[in-house]
């Protein structure tokens, strides 16, 4: 499922997941567009692309930032194909410990963020009549609860419900909306949790090794694909079996 001819742009495309999807869909053939409040990071990230590539410094929960990315994108590359909404954090905090701004800075960037890059993207992509948009979901909050991460399992909930929604609404412009919802993945954002907690996250995963970058952004190329126009509203877990039920028989 090659993306020659396509622009992708992937949101907080500069390090971990985003990186990961940025290169896969590059490999693919895609001029991608690394979109990341890390402007520094996201330039190196672009120059390391094996295709086409080029880095917009962005603040996901400002609309005007997020608007200017799409006019940016549009006076380089004269398209928007796929939209990559990936930007997230995951801060923890307890329940008795959580703040109003701790709630709203997740939220901010998490859902928000989602929802303005959306936004941002819609137009030029009803110009085009296509689009394809992969949100980077989570299974923490619509499958599994980890504690101290209430507050970011309400925005994957969040996002998962917006999908459906805007997949309906933006379905006769052949365009689609979907979510990958990540296990545990190897990334710099995981570096805080410490080595004890990361082996107990190991030996939750079937699979036995948390999962790369690289294979959510396979999952997310499947969605970001021409070939995958019939698949909207839905959402893929690329979880290494983690949220399987054992048979009890097991
Ligand atoms: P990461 O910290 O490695 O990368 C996140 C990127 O987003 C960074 O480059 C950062 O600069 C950028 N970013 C942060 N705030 C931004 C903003 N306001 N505007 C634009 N860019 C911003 O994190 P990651 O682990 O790669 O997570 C990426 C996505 O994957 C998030 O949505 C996260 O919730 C989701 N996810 C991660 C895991 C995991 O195990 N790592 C699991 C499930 C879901």
């Amino acid at each position: 499922m090659g993306l020659k001819n396509n622009v992708a742009i992937v949101t907080g495309g500069a390090s971990g997941i985003g990186r990961g999807i940025a290169s896969v869909l590059s490999e693919k053939g895609a001029r991608v567009v690394v979109a990341d409040i890390d402007e520094e990071t996201a330039t190196k990230t672009a120059t390391e692309l094996p295709g086409e590539a080029m880095a917009v410094g962005v603040d996901v929960t400002d609309p005007a930032e997020t608007e200017a990315l799409a006019e940016t994108v549009i006076e380089e590359y004269g398209q928007i194909d796929v939209l990559c909404a990936n930007a997230g954090i995951y801060p923890s905090k307890s329940l008795e410990e959580m703040t109003v701004e701790d709630w709203d800075g997740v939220f901010d960037i998490n859902a928000k963020g989602v929802m303005l890059s959306v936004a941002a993207c819609l137009p030029h992509m009803k110009n085009k009549d296509y689009g394809r948009i992969v949100i980077t979901s989570s299974i923490t909050g619509p499958m599994v609860g980890y504690p101290g991460w209430a507050h970011y399992g309400a925005t994957k909930g969040a996002v998962n419900g917006f999908l459906r929604t805007a997949a309906i609404e933006v379905a006769n412009w052949d365009i689609t909306v979907n979510a990958v919802m990540p296990g545990n993945i190897e990334t710099g954002g995981l570096d805080d949790l410490g080595e004890e907690y990361l082996a107990k996250m190991r030996s939750s995963i079937p699979k036995g090794e948390l999962g790369t970058p690289e294979d959510i952004g396979h999952a997310a190329a499947f969605f970001a694909s021409e070939e995958a126009g019939y698949v909207t509203g839905t959402t893929l877990v690329v979880d290494g079996g983690q949220t399987l039920p054992e048979s009890q028989l097991a």
